[in-house]
């Protein structure tokens, strides 16, 4: 499996730190408003890198953060008239619902910064004894770049360049620094922001200790793949490297990934989609107008080094694609209802036009490996989709026999889990839920266990469901 690296700037072959295992650490949102689908894109790539190495028995362990502590947070919470907490705990839940809609996995830990202080402080004093840190006159605590003979090596920068770079702007409030590259481990309190107590002043982490901590805590010193967008290749990707290789004395990450933009063009202005921009729409924004599998089937059909630009054409697209995917496999799914018959009837396998076709299918399913072989290419693995959705359109009927229908229906179901994407219409998905709590309901009643039935019977109704029941058994509405 081959891994475009930052690093390198070169695909590199992956070879885990301990074999069999993968630990991965993606940078998440800071939660103070609904997350915008440019922040989505790293969510559903990465989520599909995690899924293909799973496919591939890979155990992952996936660490991606919330950073709760923010300006941004702060600002908001003060527009409120409420505590940062509340702002951090209402768009955590949003953000969650957001990923389920578009199908990502909860990751293994999410850890929030506010419950890590402990071990950031920990962080910070190791590097200060260490000589990588140093606290000015007012409390706040800086890295020292220049102690780090590494500083640059991520984003390719040279530090003399940087801090010609930096020295021109000046920036008030930041007197105690000993050079203009040196960044912020942890900052004095503001009136009215969260604190904590630290043996430098009263006040809070900066951003990129943050995940430094947080990757160590939940993952090791060493970590197979990082991973972002690539806006966040420096300073935030670059100083993390700092943080974590001068207090381990490791190297941090083998891998470090990372997803290009997406776009969006305004009058003729093609710009990164984000909040400061306000040329954004948000996930919530879009599941008003598409079920969410068709932004992440968006997202999939280019490569994620690609920059994609966000366009009302291209998700009409994205969305008749979709639908050829999900007809073929009802087709396929009604097909195999037929085929059950047969089965029963203990007849046949597959014929010898049948085995021939499969041999094709085979070799699409090839194809769409090696393409997530080399640096996870969605978009040539999607083609290899369609072309099997092709292969099977033209290939199974009702005539088919049961072997050959479900080898169909199973590879095609396969290999969209893998990319995530559900092969079932999400109404049908529901129409079959329902059903199936009627049954458990009619279970309960002929057990005698009332309170069960009238338990699913509400659960029904909470969820839009009223039930009927007749001579001809239970019927069910939506209201
Ligand atoms: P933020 O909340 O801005 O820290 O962003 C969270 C994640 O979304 C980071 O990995 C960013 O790099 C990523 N991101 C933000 N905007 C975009 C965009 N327009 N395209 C792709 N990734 C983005
Ligand atoms: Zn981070």
């Amino acid at each position: 499996m081959k891994i475009f690296n930052t690093l390198s700037r070169r695909k590199e072959e992956f070879v885990p730190l301990e074999p069999g295992k993968v630990k991965m650490y993606v940078c998440g949102p800071t939660v103070y408003n609904y997350i915008h689908i440019g922040n989505a894109r790293p969510m559903i790539v990465f989520d599909t890198v995690r899924r293909y190495f799973e496919y591939k028995g890979y155990e992952v362990n996936y660490v991606s953060n919330f950073t709760d502590v923010d300006d941004k947070i702060i600002k908001k919470a003060i527009e409120e008239g409420v505590e940062s907490e509340v702002i951090s705990r209402r768009y955590i839940e949003e953000c969650k619902k957001d990923m389920e809609g578009m199908n990502v996995k909860p990751a293994t830990t999410h850890p929030q910064a506010t419950q890590e202080i402990a071990s950031m402080l920990k962080m910070i004093q190791t590097l200060i004894d260490k000589g990588y840190a140093y606290a000015a006159f007012d409390g706040t605590v800086y890295f020292r770049t220049d102690s780090f003979r590494d500083y640059g090596k991520l984003s390719h920068k040279n530090l003399d360049e940087l801090q010609s770079g930096f020295r021109e702007i000046k920036v008030t409030g930041e007197e105690g620094k000993e050079s203009p590259s040196d960044f912020v481990l942890w900052k004095p309190k503001k009136e009215g922001e969260p604190y904590w107590d630290s043996k430098w002043c009263q006040g809070r982490p900066g951003w990129h200790i943050e995940c430094s901590v947080m990757a160590k805590k939940y993952l090791g010193e060493q970590i197979d793949i990082h991973a972002g967008g690539e806006d966040l290749i420096f300073p935030h990707h670059e100083n993390e490297i700092a943080q974590s290789e001068a207090a381990n004395g490791k190297p941090f990450a083998t891998y470090w990934m990372h997803n290009a933009f997406l776009n969006i063009d305004t009058n003729g202005h093609v710009q990164k989609m984000s909040k400061s921009l306000g040329n954004f729409f948000t996930v919530r924004e879009i599941s008003e107008r598409y079920d969410l599998q068709v932004l992440r089937f968006f997202m999939l059909s280019a490569h994620y080094r690609s920059p994609l630009n966000f366009s009302a054409e291209l998700m009409e697209a994205s969305k008749s694609g979709l639908e050829r995917i999900l007809t073929a496999a009802e087709r396929l799914r009604d097909a195999g209802k037929a085929a059950e018959r047969e089965k029963a009837a203990g007849t046949q396998g597959m014929s010898a036009s049948e085995q021939e076709n499969r041999t094709l299918a085979e070799e699409l399913a090839f194809k769409y490996e090696a393409a997530m072989e080399d640096d996870f290419n969605t978009a040539d693995a999607i083609a290899a989709v369609f072309e099997l959705v092709k292969l099977s359109n033209s290939t199974v009927s009702p005539d088919s026999s049961a072997a050959y229908i479900d080898f169909m229906k199973e590879l095609l179901e396969k290999l969209c889990g893998v990319l995530g994407i559900l092969t079932v219409r999400k109404a049908e998905a529901l129409d079959e839920e329902i059903e199936a709590m009627i049954e458990a309901r009619q279970q309960a009643r002929k057990a005698k266990n009332f309170a069960l039935a009238d338990e699913i019977r509400g659960k029904l109704l909470d969820m839009g469901i009223v039930l009927e029941d007749t001579r001809e058994g239970v019927k069910w509405k939506r209201v």
